[in-house]
Formats: C-alpha cells, sequence, structure tokens
C-alpha cells in the first residue's frame, strides 16, 4: 500500500474536504477547523503540512472544546494544550475536532452528545471509543494522523475496530497540560496513524518534559524513528495465554496465531505466559472503581458556575444541581454515583484503597513476566466492531472481562502500548497490541514495524465507505 504524501497547502485543503465529506455517513466530527489561517504561516518541522484531527477533550486556543458533553457545549478554550503547541511548532495543520465518548468515558462513541460514530468498514457498526472519531478519520483516509486519549484503552481499542494504528506511549512521555482530565492516574495522550513510520515520527514531535504537567518525564525523547525496521532477532515476546484461552475459535485467533509463527520467523523468542486469573478477572472491577472515582473527582468543577453551560436557577446550589442534571448524560451520571460510592468515607478504605491495591498486585503481577522479556503481545480486540444496535455481551465472561479488557492493564501500569492492524476477521478488521516495559517505546516500534511488514498493511485506509 503506498501512504500519501502530504508535502503542500492542498494537500492540507483536500484533507479538509474530504472530513467535511466524510462527516454524512461517519459523523466523526464535532468541529471543523478551516485550515486557511494556519496555512498563512506553516512552520518547517518534522510533521509540515500533515493534516490532523483533534480528539474535542484538548483545549485548542479560541475553539469551543465539548469533550462530547453537553455541560461544555459553549466553553471556548483559553489556551493551547501542551501537544497543540507542539503540533503547531512542527508544521502539522489541524482540520477538525472529533467525536468521541462523552467526557471519554466510554468504549463505544455511543455516549457523545453528537451522536455516534460510524464504522467505515460497515457503517451499522460502532468505531469504539473513546476517541472514535479520531480512529474512524484516520481509516476513512481523510487524515493521515490524529490525537486520542486513553484512559483504559480509548486509542487501542477503537484502532482495532477501525484497522488503523493506535499507540499509547508510557505514563509522563507526552505532557497532558490542556487535556480535559477523566482519571489521572490513568490517562494518556495517544494518537493515530496509518502506519508505523508516521507513529515512530509523532511520537518525537509530543513527547517531551513540560513544567506544566508535573507527571511528564525528563527522560531525553529518543530517535524512535530509527527503531522502525530495525530486527528483531532475539527479542523476547510473550503471548498473553489467559487473553488467548478466552477466546472462542475464531478467524482473530487464527489470525493471531499466523502472526505468531511469522515473529518466530524473524528471529523473535517466543513464549506464552499466564498470569493469575483470578486478577485478570480483576482488571475491569478494579478500574471501574478507580477511573469512576478520579473521575468525580477531576469533574466536581463542572457545576455550571466555573465552566460552559449554566442552567439559571435561584441559587449557586440549585444552579449546580439543574446545570449538572441537564448537562450529563445517562451513562456519566451512573458513572458518577459509582465513583461517589466509592469515595464515601466510609467506603474508601473498602472500596477504594482495595482497589488502589489490587491495580498495584496486578502491575507486579504483569511486570514480573515483562521485566524478563520486550514485549507482550494479544489480539486487541476478540472479534471486530459489535453493531450500533443491539448487540449484547456477558460482562461476566472471561471473553469480556480479559479477552476485551486486558489493555487496562498497560494503563494501571503506565506501560506504552500500542496496536497494529492484523487484517479482516469475518469481515472486520482487528488488530494485535504489542507492550513493552516503560519507557521502551523503541522496541514497541521495532516489533511493531515488523508486524507491519508480516500483513503488508502499512497505508491502510478504507476510502469507499
Ligand atoms: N472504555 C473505558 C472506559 O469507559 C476506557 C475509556 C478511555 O480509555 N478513555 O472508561
Amino acid at each position: 500500500m503506498q501512504i500519501k504524501d502530504y508535502t503542500n497547502a492542498a494537500s492540507v485543503r483536500e484533507a479538509y474536504e474530504k472530513v467535511l465529506q466524510a462527516q454524512e455517513k461517519l459523523n466523526a466530527s464535532i468541529s471543523f477547523i478551516d485550515p486557511e489561517e494556519q496555512l498563512q504561516a506553516v512552520p518547517e518541522g518534522k510533521l509540515q503540512y500533515m493534516p490532523i484531527a483533534i480528539k474535542d477533550n484538548f483545549n485548542v486556543k479560541g475553539m469551543v472544546t465539548t469533550a462530547a458533553s453537553r455541560i461544555l457545549d459553549n466553553y471556548v478554550s483559553q489556551y493551547d494544550a501542551t501537544v497543540i503547541e507542539k503540533l503547531r511548532a512542527a508544521g502539522a495543520v489541524m482540520v477538525c475536532k472529533s467525536n468521541l465518548d462523552e467526557l471519554a468515558m466510554g468504549g463505544t462513541n455511543l455516549t457523545s452528545f453528537a451522536g455516534a460514530v460510524h464504522n467505515p468498514y460497515d457503517l451499522e457498526r460502532i468505531s469504539g471509543g473513546s476517541s472514535g472519531g479520531s480512529a474512524v478519520l484516520v481509516a476513512c483516509g481523510a487524515v493521515p494522523a490524529a490525537l486520542g486519549s486513553d484512559t483504559g484503552d480509548s486509542v487501542r481499542k477503537p484502532a482495532s475496530f477501525c484497522g488503523v494504528v493506535g499507540v499509547k506511549p508510557s505514563y509522563g512521555r507526552i505532557s497532558r497540560f490542556g487535556l480535559i482530565p477523566y482519571a489521572s492516574s490513568l490517562d494518556h495522550v495517544g494518537y493515530f496513524t496509518n502506519n508505523v513510520a508516521d507513529a515512530a515520527k509523532m511520537l518525537e514531535v509530543l513527547a517531551g518534559r513540560d513544567d506544566r504537567d508535573m507527571t511528564s518525564s525528563d527522560r531525553p525523547v529518543e530517535n524512535y524513528s530509527e527503531a522502525v525496521g530495525k530486527d528483531i532477532k532475539g527479542k523476547k515476546i510473550l503471548v498473553f495465554g489467559n487473553v488467548i484461552d478466552a477466546l472462542p475459535d475464531s478467524e482473530t485467533k487464527a489470525l493471531f496465531n499466523k502472526y505468531v509463527k511469522a515473529l518466530e520467523e524473524k528471529g523473535a523468542v517466543v513464549k506464552t505466559v499466564h498470569f493469575d486469573p483470578t486478577l485478570m478477572r480483576a482488571i475491569l472491577p478494579v478500574y471501574y472503581i478507580i477511573a469512576n472515582a478520579e473521575a468525580t473527582a477531576n469533574h466536581s468543577n463542572l457545576d455550571g458556575i466555573n465552566f460552559g453551560h449554566r442552567v439559571e436557577a435561584d441559587s449557586a446550589d440549585e444552579i449546580m444541581t439543574a446545570t449538572r442534571t441537564r448537562g450529563f448524560g445517562p451513562w456519566i451520571k451512573k458513572r458518577f454515583v459509582i465513583g461517589s460510592y466509592a469515595l464515601f468515607e466510609e467506603n474508601q478504605e473498602r472500596i477504594f484503597r482495595k482497589a488502589q491495591k489490587i491495580r498495584r498486585l496486578i502491575v507486579d503481577e504483569v511486570l514480573k513476566e515483562l521485566k524478563e522479556a520486550d514485549a507482550l503481545i494479544a489480539p486487541a480486540s476478540g472479534a471486530g466492531a459489535p453493531l450500533i444496535e443491539g448487540q449484547s455481551t456477558d460482562e461476566l465472561s472471561d471473553e469480556y472481562l480479559i479477552a476485551e479488557n486486558h489493555m487496562v492493564i498497560e494503563n494501571f501500569a503506565g506501560l506504552p502500548s500500542m496496536t497494529v492492524p492484523m487484517g479482516l476477521s469475518e469481515g472486520l478488521p482487528v488488530g494485535l497490541n504489542i507492550s513493552c516495559n516503560a519507557f521502551r517505546e523503541a522496541d514497541m516500534f521495532s516489533i511493531a514495524a515488523a508486524v507491519e511488514e508480516i500483513s503488508g498493511l502499512k497505508g491502510n485506509v478504507k476510502e469507499d465507505y
């Protein structure tokens, strides 16, 4: 597959047109950014003239930033997120703010106040979430790159469903200043591309210490592009046995096994590992407690007084109640109830602290094996994207708890993790997930490039939808 070159203003205008055209069928954008003003002065840089979509939970100065929530539907950002500054300085040109699950709290993109995002491989199916709009805009060939955020798999899962590359680097690798928070101990800036080389280049631009984000790392930013195409001979790769066991016999499983063989043929040393199944079944419940508790605290400022939409009433208390009642969707309210419950004084030790302890046990369990190896791999999803309407899942099955939610581990542990397309399973894209030790993004890109070479899906897009 040929990667499109973006080298001049005309290619940016073309991307903008494509983003506009895509809207009717895919609903991937919340607002559009006419690129003309930015095109007046495009600095030279690694991403010069690269059109880019921005998930609508990043602040872009002067633009409405909704996070797909009614409560922020009129909120105009007062400043640029650090990643926006970095993209501008590298010559990238923003063409839209993309659709997402409300406040990035979801995995379907069905909870957005702007409606569902449709998958270009089958318009009746979801994009995945929460960064669904960004994934779809890359998948449909409108833009070569898009920003997302990943708290529990929100970049890597939609990447799998949409057949694109999705990256979540180590915790602290990219500044989160200017990202509307969800759960601060789990939130990461991530992004999508249609090939691994661009993914490596993007990280060179986005990574680095930022004094405005105290969790950002001052480790030097590496030349990740050099890792792309590097020999993977001798790399120790672990196959995530619990995930494989939890999957039904399917095309996905067969496809994944082919990749394992092909990686071995390239000289990787592959071994299957099994982690404690009780801990693996606890990933999702623990995640929900921690993520929702942190979200409840982070979003207490969305009250109609400080930011965004306000429902007028007689007192400050009534304004807050009325604004929050009207401003949040039902799914968010449910999550705030869970989060508040876990934070009640009488429940903190029993629920919140316990969840934090189990998080630590899960992380230790995985790191014990990973520290002796270079990477852990698994299918990023058991099957292709579910239907928008009427698909039910058994949420207590291992297939759901483990196989569909294992990527939360890398948020718990802050590990770099990315999804690369493997091809189609029952006619729908599925991805292969690669996770590595903290700050070993170079390993991750080398293995991802090997997977891409095996798949032949470099530059994969679905323009006829
Ligand atoms: N699906 C997960 C959730 O709903 C992940 C969301 C995310 O990573 N932003 O919380």
